[in-house]
């Protein structure tokens, strides 16, 4: 029990670990305002430059009119609209399974399947560098945790043979690394679970939209189907620039879930308006798919640039490119150097990532241009001398 807020807070500040917050004015793109000051930020997750897309917008406003904005409870009490129907059948066609289940957030949606799905007695393995939404489901559910050396397939199978016959066992992991950026060995891990009764799960925040045809996903992309990734999540609020998060899997395993995910029965519900602004970002996702090519293109231009500068830069190929710096301290001052220039990009500290790997995450968006890439490289040169 924390009995001093105040001392804990002062010593989070004193280990260069304080939390704060930017306050933004006016909508998320590269160009922001913070304090009547601007920015050119690559801090954002909005990777397509879709989250204040003009005919996204006008969706969402379009839905509003028709649904107004509170979507009033919870799906199973009488929250349950049509658009949110659409939606879940237009997400479950795109990533290639049976049904789709919407969810209020990725965090609830992780929290709500790993709950479902394992309980004491059960084990859930998981990457050791897995976003703490999954985590945290696997604590909640009392089921035994282990965590798996990071993106290691043999270690993983070494850990499901030492398991006894007792209990179900779940495997999950991150597609894409949230604060690294490289990619599981998907097709590997779907093999070892198939090979050693697991069922597996899958997070694809950073994947969807941008990966996989049509923006379809990394397990998309792996050519996985439904068989060998049976729970397939993935979010609305990154790539998609919207909110939300969905489940994808069998008729059977969506079923359940209605039944039993207890962060999908005791919500209310998104508003139809967000699920109707997500169909039309849908829509975009694939017809515009010069979007992810401009993505893919700003990173390589990043790339060559950070390596010519000499900058640590992580094994990733997504739109994810965190700087290695080491200490917390030396992470906060070069932000707050970076941010003198007018530049932002977040400073990721330990425990959101290992002691002693403390970074800058430089994410990228369709949104920025190379000129604002040159930009970034040139406050990091400077930084540097
Ligand atoms: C962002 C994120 C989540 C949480 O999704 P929200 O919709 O923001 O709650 C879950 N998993 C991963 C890997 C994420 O990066």
């Amino acid at each position: 029990m924390k009995t001093s807020f105040s001392d804990y807070v002062n010593e989070r500040k004193r280990q260069g670990l304080y939390r704060s917050r930017r306050l933004l004015d006016g909508a998320q793109k590269p160009l922001v305002t913070i304090d009547g000051e601007r920015f050119l930020a690559f801090c954002s997750n909005d990777y397509l430059g879709l989250a204040n897309h003009p005919k996204i917008v006008a969706a969402f406003k379009q839905a509003a009119d028709i649904y107004g904005v509170g979507s009033g409870a919870s799906h199973l009490v009488i929250g349950h609209s049509r658009v949110h129907h659409e939606l879940e059948e237009a997400l479950a066609e795109r990533v290639g399974r049976d049904r789709a289940l919407l969810f209020s957030s990725g965090y609830m949606a992780n929290m709500g399947v790993i709950n479902a799905l394992a309980g004491r007695g059960d084990h859930v393995l998981e990457d050791k560098l897995n976003h703490a939404s999954l985590l945290d489901g696997a604590l909640l559910s009392n089921a035994k945790l282990q965590r798996y050396f990071h993106s290691d397939p043999s270690n993983l199978e070494k850990r499901l043979q030492q398991l006894n016959a007792d209990g179900e066992r779940l495997v999950v992991t991150d597609t894409v690394f949230s604060m690294d950026g490289d990619v599981a060995p998907l097709a590997s891990i779907s093999s070892v679970c198939q090979q050693h009764g697991a069922v597996l799960m899958v997070d694809d925040a950073h994947g969807f939209g941008v990966m996989g045809g049509g923006g379809a996903g990394a397990v998309n992309a792996a050519g996985l189907s439904q068989q060998d990734v049976p729970v397939l999540m993935a979010t609305l609020g990154k790539a998609m620039g919207t909110a939300g998060a969905f489940i994808a899997g069998s008729e059977d395993l969506i079923d359940y879930l209605v039944q039993k995910a207890r962060t999908y029965i005791y919500t209310t519900a998104l508003p139809p308006a967000v699920a109707a602004a997500t169909l039309e970002s849908l829509r975009i996702v694939s017809d515009e798919s010069w979007r992810q090519e401009k993505l893919q293109h700003l990173i390589k231009r990043f790339r060559l640039g950070a390596h010519d500068l000499g900058l640590a830069l992580m094994e990733s190929k997504t739109a994810i490119q965190p700087v290695l710096v080491g200490t917390s301290e030396m992470a906060t001052g070069m932000s707050d150097a970076l941010q003198k220039q007018g530049v932002l990009v977040t400073a990721i500290r330990p425990p959101t990532v290992p002691k002693g790997s403390a970074r800058l995450r430089v994410t990228l968006s369709a949104a920025h241009s190379e000129e604002d890439v040159d930009i970034l490289l040139s406050a990091f040169e400077n930084v540097l001398k």
